[in-house]
């Protein structure tokens, strides 16, 4: 066993993290934790501290932590057989029985799934597989794709394009020119405090429509959007909001990409947001709860439109030119199988309805009135707090005083509770694993009120 400080220095001097501010990690300025253990919603780290992890890591382990059911299969098919590739027609009883899983889960009209490793690589796979697609209908112009302003797709040189979020496009040369992006449906941070609900509604179906015909409709392939906005600041859309999109884009012909890698799988308390939001999407990228985390495991859910001119393709070009060493890896595959399993046993979507419900109403009615407090808002286990300076001028708090970060560190300090500071604005997300109890909401939301007050008063 490594001592302590031996494990800090080696961090300090070999460890390149993700998303790290990385002068100030390699200088020792800025906290590390090392996580050691953990079970149901508790994180341990190797000093002892025992942490409520209210954003599922990064919402992802929706089943809880620490399932002998998951850690079981995987030990077995790792015993079996660790690894044999899916190329030319391979595959394994596990990667076999999770494919039937998932569709026999998808929303209707879906026709394959498609295994990668994670929700970034799933969604180059989509933008991928829609190029092919025009290609073969013989529309070699149509390939731009629309992303929204906020929304979050993934970090490679594609997806971190799609990502509508500038920390993830600044000095590296992003978004690259075949994506564009439209408003979020955010209807608290609209420009026009004055529209309805209905009518900021219309305004974003306007100005997608705008978008589209200022780049002509025939360059534009497919429309990329998050059921509800995860990391961009966890947004439940407005009401009607994709109605009103999808109609924009049955009538210019572009194809819906539903990205549920957060929302898939139950965390707004219905198995697809599609389902929860009358989306009737083209392709579905599903990641994390595919797996509820326990292995790297992600895919591209194809509807039966497209899946038809990828066998068209194949029939005029021979084998598709597409694939990973890794994809549907069998120990990805086991662990999705005993997830998806465990998720039907426990009755875990219900929950996650539920105590989601009594989570965001508890929040709600604890800090609606607080006089930074601009909004609550959330659906099924998703749920944000976001602070303003003046609740009547909806006036924000500039991004130096850093409200948002310094509140999830008071939590984090007085109450043992992780919550997410989100990326753009000061907001607190929380998006807690499925199997959370109503008391431990009042937990949470006890401590949220405590950390709020201790930074910005009653
Ligand atoms: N899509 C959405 C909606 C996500 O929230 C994320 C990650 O948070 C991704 C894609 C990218 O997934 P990954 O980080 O596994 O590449």
């Amino acid at each position: 066993m490594l001592k302590n400080d031996q494990l800090d220095q080696w961090d300090r001097e070999n460890f390149f993290h993700p998303s790290t501010h990385l002068a100030q990690h390699a200088r020792g300025e800025s906290p590390n934790r090392v996580i050691k253990t953990a079970s149901g919603v508790f994180i341990e780290d190797r000093d002892g501290n025992k942490l409520l992890d209210a954003f599922a890591g990064l919402y992802c382990v929706n089943v809880g932590y620490g399932r002998p059911e998951i850690a079981d299969a995987i030990a077995a098919q790792a015993k079996e057989l660790a690894y044999y590739h899916a190329y030319v027609g391979h595959g394994t009883e596990a990667s076999i029985t999770l494919s039937k899983m998932v569709l026999d889960r998808a929303p209707k009209n879906m026709s394959k799934v498609y295994f990668g490793l994670g929700g970034s690589d799933a969604n180059e796979t989509n933008v991928k597989l829609v190029w092919y697609y025009n290609n073969i209908l013989g529309r070699p112009q149509k390939k731009k794709i629309i992303s929204r302003w906020r929304g979050y797709h993934g970090s490679g040189l594609v997806t971190g394009s799609l990502t509508g979020l500038e920390l993830f496009h600044k000095k590296f040369d992003l978004p690259i020119e075949q994506v564009i992006h439209t408003e979020a449906p955010y209807y608290f941070r609209r420009q026009n405090l004055d529209q309805t609900e209905e009518q900021f509604v219309a305004h974003c179906a306007a100005e997608l429509e705008a978008l589209i015909e200022r780049e002509g409709a025939d360059t534009i392939a497919a429309f990329i959007g998050e059921p509800a906005l995860g990391t961009g600041g966890i947004v439940p859309p407005p009401a009607g909001y994709w109605e009103a999109i999808q109609a924009v884009l049955k009538k210019h012909d572009i194809l819906l990409i539903a990205d549920e890698v957060v929302t898939g799988f139950g965390r707004l308390g219905t198995m697809f947001g599609s389902d929860h939001y009358g989306m009737e999407p083209d392709i579905i990228t599903i990641a994390k709860g595919l797996t509820s985390a326990y292995a790297p495991l992600s895919g591209s859910i194809l509807s039966d439109k497209v899946w038809k001119v990828l066998e068209q393709g194949t029939d005029e070009n021979g084998p598709i030119g597409h694939g990973w060493t890794y994809s549907a890896h069998p120990i990805g595959a086991a662990a999705g199988v005993a997830n998806l399993e465990l998720l039907d046993k426990l009755n875990l979507i219900e929950n996650a309805k539920t105590t989601g419900a009594y989570l965001n109403e508890q929040m709600k009615a604890a800090l609606g009135d607080h006089a930074h407090v601009g909004d609550v808002r959330g659906e099924g286990l998703l749920c944000a707090v976001e602070f303003v300076k003046d609740k009547d001028s909806h006036t924000f708090f500039d991004p130096s005083e850093k409200v948002g970060p310094r509140i999830s560190a008071t939590l984090l300090e007085q109450s043992k509770i992780i919550a997410r500071a989100m990326p753009q604005g000061d907001i607190l997300g929380f998006a807690p694993p499925f199997c959370l109890t109503r008391y431990e909401v009042d937990q949470i939301v006890a401590g949220v009120v405590q950390a709020v007050e201790t930074v910005l008063g009653k």
